[in-house]
């Protein structure tokens, strides 16, 4: 299972509450609270373009917030609608894998 860095979404699902569901190519499931998605999003009004800085600041995000819609990009990764209208972020599926935090993976496996 090493060396392989070409990860590939078999199956992309919502779940409640807010949990975002992806069984992979190798048969592995990850699971991601809609939230920490939101929290992790590079897009450019989310992130500096120049500096990496963040721009987001998850306390203001709404307690309730939620996925409520997504696109494939190809087969590259996830564009994410959320319920605060923030729908410009892009999630490649390689670093949506390498963030997985299952017993499995710890979220420090890459
Ligand atoms: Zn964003
Ligand atoms: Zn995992």
């Amino acid at each position: 299972m090493s060396g392989s860095s070409n990860y590939q979404a078999e199956v992309v699902e919502l779940l409640e509450p807010a949990t975002l569901l992806i069984v992979w190519g190798d048969g592995h499931e990850s699971l991601f609270s809609h939230r920490s998605l939101r929290e992790s999003c590079q897009c450019a009004s989310c992130v500096d373009e120049w500096s990496r800085e963040p721009i987001l600041d998850s306390a203001n995000l709404p307690v309730d917030l939620h996925c409520t819609g997504f696109d494939l990009t190809g087969n590259y990764g996830l564009n994410l609608r959320f319920s605060d209208g923030h729908a410009t972020g892009i999630w490649s599926f390689e670093r949506l894998r390498a963030s997985c935090a299952c017993p499995e993976c710890d979220g420090s496996n890459e």
